[in-house]
Formats: structure tokens, C-alpha cells, sequence
């Protein structure tokens, strides 16, 4: 799998060598918490009853290889990347003009965008908003110039529930102790120096986010102490990689943190007159806490909302005081119309929300093709290559989804448009595929290895807090309050997968070997 960006890697391992490699990596990650509870399929639930148990979560044995350019190009734009979706967040009046057309056919959309106004009808009582982003990139060669260099592209920007944080600051660990003990033998990860395998700072990144946040919250005002509520999604297979961001905040700034499932918003939480929003432990019903910041980790996917109650709890969160991570224009400013609709060469969008020019570039390198699905010039030409057999087979078709498993890719485009009214089409976005360079690696997932061709998708996370919107009938303009590149992942999966989600099947957290 070698090729013109990538050495021969890694090495073919005798059988001890991989059964050393093997039992450290099970150890390792245990001790480690580099963990995630199993599947049903994995461990029946009747051989677990009580859900004691955890197994190691999917990792590649060796750190892939990764254009040190590349890297740096990622990292650079992501300061870029938090002033962009800041802005667009905070502008509700062309986010609306941008997501008016998905009000009429995409249900959750429309949802979301309803709470939204009821809450604006009421006026606001929080004017600082916290985003943990995560943007997400692959390798791209152009295949037209032989001299040039690799860039990378983006895939998508998440700004609700960016995950694996958490596990990527342990993966990137575990690596390092695997080159530290040996376990690599005479290959490029053994070799390179520590600044080709840079820690994934992630973990005390995304901590020291929410610490700003709730600090920046100020003291309560109800004489309660405060705490941060992780709002999850129950059951949780990846709970580990929550609990080590989790961990860190309590440990690293004394920040008191509970987790909250989705389904129980409104039994334990209450507003009161000024609409702070009061948390009260299940197991502690005679202590409550003045809530500062609200961390989604759940509520991204429509299925979690099963009921008008649970359209009423997204309401009866917005509504409150809590600096939501995100809130639902932040939430909206993620969707992969916005993406489409700044990729969109000649987009004046781009210029108005980053003027700084330096950074507008940086970020437009970074597009890839995207395309609408409605009834607009470039609509209609996209609808034309997505209907096509063989030209379909270029690209993505893509809802506005978050979480995996959403998409339609290249051959099943044209019979999925077939199955769907047309009038439906613009719901979705044309996307073209980014096809990386492939190389080889092991992927341990499940108790199983698998080598093979691979390919990787980095993301860069990005913190953002700043303030904006209508507070008490006065409207202020956006300040941004922090802004920083927070730590990176790589997950990666088999070249045969379309998907990479690590939690939707499909892939595994990885670290960068930068050549
Ligand atoms: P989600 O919000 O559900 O994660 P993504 O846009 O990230 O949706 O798509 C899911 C996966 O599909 C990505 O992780 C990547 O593996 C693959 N994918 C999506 N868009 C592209 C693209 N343009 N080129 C190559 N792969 C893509
Ligand atoms: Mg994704
Ligand atoms: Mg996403």
C-alpha cells in the first residue's frame, strides 16, 4: 500500500510479535479507560445484566501516517473556522433566509427552528453561547497536478455533540507507550521523533472550555451551588469518552458535573422566576444546583424525540439561563445546508462573516464541492449527475443528519432519488468524495484484528465562547469572549466502508504519525 505520500507501513509482525503488541494494547486501554461498554451483539445483555461491564474501544495497533502540511493546515484554520460559525450562529436573520427552504420538508428542522421562536417571543436570558466544534477533514491530492502538494478538505463541521475527545487524547497515549516499550519494532512510528507524534490535547482542552464558560457564568444568584450538566443520550455505549472530559473538569477546575439523560430533563430540572435553570439529583432530592452550562451530548438526532414532552424539554432548556453548548441557532449553524451554502463558489457569505481576508482564504481552501438539491441552476445540474449511474458514483448524498449513518453514497444515489418525492430533494446536499490516499494499518475492534487498505478523517476541535443576541429587549452586538484550537482526532476505517463513525460501527480512533 505504499505510494507517493506514504512509506511502507507498518511492519508485518511475526505472531509473538503481534500477540506483545495485542495484550498491551487490551491492557493499556482498560487501565487507561480507552473504553466502551459493549454492544448487545458483542456481549448478550443476559451475560451482563447489571451493564458492569466494558471492553476496549476500536483503535488502529500502529498511529496512521499523516502529511505533516496537512496537519498544521487544520490546526491553523480552526481559530478561523470558531469566528465563522460563531458569526453565522449569531445571525439569525440570514440563518433563517439559509434554512427556510428545509422548514417545509424536514420535520426536525422545522422543530428545532420552532422552539427557537418561542423562546425569541419570550426574550432571551443568556447572551453567552459556548461551542465545542469539531471540523472534520480528509487528505486530498489533486488528481490534475502531478506536483502538487496534499491539502485537506473538509468533510463536515459538527457543532452539537462533537465526540471523541475524550478517547483521542487516549489513543494518542497509548501509541506513544506502545513506541515506548518497543512494540513497533524497525517501523516509522518507532523511529520518529515526539514531534511527529503530537499529543492529542483534547481532554484538558475541552475542559478548560467548559471552565471558562462556567466561570463566565458568574456566581448563582439563587444561593445554590453551581454545577455543569452533561445532557446524554441513556443508554450510552461511549460513556467513557464523556467521562474523561468530565473527569478532568471536576479535577483539573473543581467544577461539580452531573449527567443528565435526555429523557429526565423534566423531572429533574425546574426554572425558577428568573428562569435559572435548577438541577436536582434523582439520588440527592434535597440538594439542588443552579445549572451554568448545558452540554449536549444528546438531542441531535430525531429519535430522541419521541413525544411532544420531549419537544417541550428542548423548549423548557433553551428557555433557561444555561449557556447551552450549543443553543439552536448554534446547533442550526451546523447543518450541512449552512456548509453547502458557504462552499458555493463566488458565495459573498464567506467575506461577510470572516472579513479578516487571511483568514477567509484559509477557510475556502479548505471546501470541497458541494452542491443544493433544489430547483437553482446549480440545483438542477446536481440533480442531473445524482440521477446519472455512473456520475452519481463521484459523490454523497447527504441529509441534514448528524451522528452517522444518514447518508447515501455514490451507486444508491439514484435509486434512493427514485424512492424520494421530488419535493423532498432539497432537504438533502451533493457532496463530492474526497478520496485520500489509502495505506495500511490494523484496526482492533471487538476483540478482532483486521489489517488492510485504510483510510483517515482528522478533526480538529474548536473552542468558542462568546456573547450575542437579545437580552432583557436590548440587542448587542457578538464579542467573542475565547477562541482556541482545542486538540484533534483521527479516527479511521477500512477502505471498503463508506462510514467512519467510530460509535456507529464502522471505524476507529486513531493517532497521527506526521511525515
Ligand atoms: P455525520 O454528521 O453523520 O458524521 P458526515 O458528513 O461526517 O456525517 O458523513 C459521515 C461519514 O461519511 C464521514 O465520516 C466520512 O467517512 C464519509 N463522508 C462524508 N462526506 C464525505 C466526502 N465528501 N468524501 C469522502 N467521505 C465522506
Ligand atoms: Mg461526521
Ligand atoms: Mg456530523
Amino acid at each position: 500500500m505504499a505510494n507517493d505520500l506514504y512509506p511502507a507501513y507498518p511492519p508485518d509482525l511475526t505472531a509473538e510479535q503481534e500477540a506483545y503488541l495485542l495484550t498491551n494494547v487490551k491492557d493499556w486501554s482498560i487501565a487507561h479507560g480507552l473504553a466502551v461498554r459493549p454492544t448487545p451483539a458483542y456481549v448478550p445483555t443476559k451475560q451482563d445484566p447489571s451493564g458492569a461491564l466494558a471492553t476496549t474501544a476500536p483503535v488502529t495497533l500502529f498511529p496512521s501516517l499523516f502529511p505533516r502540511v496537512c496537519f498544521e493546515q487544520a490546526k491553523g484554520v480552526a481559530t478561523a473556522y470558531n469566528e465563522l460559525y460563531s458569526a453565522i450562529a449569531s445571525d439569525e436573520g440570514w440563518l433563517k433566509g439559509t434554512v427556510e427552504e428545509l422548514l417545509e420538508i424536514d420535520d426536525f428542522i422545522a422543530q428545532l427552528w420552532k422552539v427557537h421562536l418561542k423562546v425569541k417571543e419570550e426574550g432571551d436570558v443568556q447572551d453567552l453561547s459556548l461551542g465545542l466544534f469539531r471540523s472534520d477533514y480528509m487528505v486530498h491530492i489533486d488528481p490534475t497536478d502531478s506536483s502538487a502538494k496534499p491539502s485537506v478538505k473538509q468533510v463536515e463541521f459538527n457543532t452539537i455533540a462533537s465526540s471523541f475527545g475524550g478517547l483521542s487524547t487516549q489513543v494518542s497515549a497509548l501509541h506513544k507507550h506502545l513506541r515506548s516499550i518497543d512494540a513497533y519494532h524497525d517501523s516509522t512510528a518507532s523511529t520518529s521523533t515526539d514531534d511527529a507524534l503530537p499529543d492529542a490535547t483534547s481532554v484538558p482542552k475541552l475542559a478548560e472550555a467548559m471552565a471558562l464558560a462556567h466561570r463566565a457564568y458568574g456566581p448563582s444568584s439563587s444561593a445554590l451551588p453551581t454545577c455543569v450538566i452533561f445532557l446524554v443520550q441513556d443508554p450510552e455505549r461511549n460513556v467513557f469518552d464523556q467521562r474523561h472530559v468530565e473527569y478532568a473538569l471536576n479535577t483539573n477546575h473543581g467544577v461539580r458535573t452531573f449527567r443528565l439523560p435526555f429523557q429526565r430533563i423534566l423531572d429533574d430540572t425546574a426554572l425558577d422566576p428568573d428562569r435559572k435553570l435548577l438541577y436536582t439529583p434523582p439520588h440527592s432530592p434535597s440538594k439542588s444546583y443552579e445549572v451554568t452550562l448545558l452540554y449536549f451530548r444528546a438531542g441531535y438526532s430525531p429519535d430522541e424525540y419521541k413525544s411532544d414532552r420531549d419537544w417541550h424539554a428542548r423548549l423548557h432548556l433553551e428557555r433557561s439561563a444555561a449557556i447551552k453548548c450549543p443553543s439552536i441557532l448554534t446547533q442550526l449553524a451546523g447543518t450541512k445546508k449552512v456548509q453547502q451554502v458557504l462552499a458555493t463558489p463566488q458565495s459573498p457569505h464567506l467575506k461577510h462573516f470572516l472579513p479578516n481576508e487571511n483568514q477567509a482564504a484559509a477557510v475556502l481552501r479548505t471546501f470541497a464541492p458541494i452542491y443544493p438539491m433544489d430547483k437553482s441552476p446549480a440545483g438542477l445540474e446536481a440533480r442531473r449527475l445524482a440521477q446519472n449511474p455512473s456520475a452519481a458514483t463521484r459523490f454523497v448524498l447527504k441529509p441534514q443528519r448528524e451522528g452517522g449513518g444518514n447518508n447515501i453514497y455514490r451507486s444508491s444515489i439514484p435509486q434512493f432519488l427514485k424512492s424520494t418525492p421530488e419535493s423532498h430533494w432539497p432537504a438533502h446536499i451533493l457532496m463530492e468524495m474526497i478520496e485520500p490516499p489509502a495505506q495500511k494499518n490494523s484496526i482492533f475492534r471487538n476483540g478482532e484484528v483486521a489489517t488492510g487498505g485504510v483510510i483517515c478523517e482528522l478533526g480538529v476541535y474548536g473552542a468558542c465562547l462568546w456573547r450575542s443576541g437579545v437580552v432583557n429587549g436590548e440587542r448587542r452586538g457578538r464579542e467573542v469572549v475565547e477562541n482556541f484550537e482545542a486538540g484533534y482526532l483521527l479516527r479511521t476505517k477500512g477502505m471498503g466502508s463508506e462510514e467512519g463513525g467510530v460509535a456507529a460501527g464502522f471505524g476507529s480512533v486513531d493517532s497521527v504519525c506526521l511525515v
